[in-house]
């Protein structure tokens, strides 16, 4: 394992800006998230919520100021992060291959017995049994055989095969029907027990859930406090 010790996620004096001269999308924005919490980032859109998703993923760097996983900034993680952190988007991808292969992305070891277990774990064991080619199943180009909520399914199942200690859920329950989404979100928190959680959310729904609730505007941090005192 490349990274050693607790595995915090230290935000410290981050400014970014997607160009030179542009608008400051963080703007001196410092966060700690030990390992294990359970985070709500809340902001309006366009508040800088997936950039800052992007950054503790090391996918974008820093103007200035650092993100560091395990004391090493993330930008110099490489590939080896998604080890570490897995993410949920509002549009999971899925791969025009089949069902197993798509399971299998980030743990091509992974046994059928344990793709089974996860799939029964996310409530997606009986559609896939009930397919003629069952795992064999291909999956269409937009993974469009799936509906919303079971492609997020389906990305949540991956990641519980790969049993990253951090998820990092960027709005994923946008665009679901109300009744989908309270069934997705109590799936994920049943099943993420014990890791890191980062939920980007627009709307307050389920964040009860969380320990603590961070709200981004203006590039900062504008506020911070358990749901309870929000
Ligand atoms: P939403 O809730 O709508 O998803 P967000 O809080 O996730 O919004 P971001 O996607 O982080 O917001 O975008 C923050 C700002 O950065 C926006 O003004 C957006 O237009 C801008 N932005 C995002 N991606 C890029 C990019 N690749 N190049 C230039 N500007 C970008
Ligand atoms: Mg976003």
């Amino acid at each position: 394992k490349m990274l050693e010790g607790s595995l915090d996620i230290n935000i410290e004096h981050l400014v970014f800006q997607y160009e030179e001269d542009s608008r400051k999308i963080l703007d001196n924005l410092s966060l700690t998230i030990p390992q294990g919490e359970k985070l709500a980032v809340l902001g309006r859109s366009g508040s800088g919520k997936s950039t800052l998703a992007s950054l503790i993923r090391g996918d974008l760097v820093p103007t200035s100021g650092s993100v560091q996983l395990a004391g090493v900034a993330t930008e110099q993680i490489g590939d080896v992060i998604s080890e570490y952190i897995g993410v949920i988007q509002q549009t999971p991808y899925l791969f025009h291959t089949t069902i197993l292969n798509n399971l299998r992305i980030g743990n091509e070891q992974a046994e059928i017995a344990e793709v089974w277990e996860v799939l029964q774990r996310v409530g997606l064991e009986q559609l896939v049994k009930g397919l003629p080619d069952g795992l064999d199943t291909m999956v269409d180009e937009a993974g469009l055989r799936f509906s919303g909520g079971e492609r997020h399914r389906m990305a949540l199942a991956r990641i519980l095969l790969k049993d990253t200690p951090i998820v990092l859920l960027d709005e994923p329950t946008v665009g679901l029907d109300p009744i989908t989404e309270q069934a997705l979100i109590d799936t994920f928190f049943e099943q993420l027990t014990g890791k890191t959680i980062i939920w980007i959310t627009h709307h307050l729904q389920g964040i009860e859930k969380m320990q603590r609730v961070v709200f981004i505007e203006d590039g900062q941090l504008e506020m911070s406090g358990t749901p309870a005192e929000l």
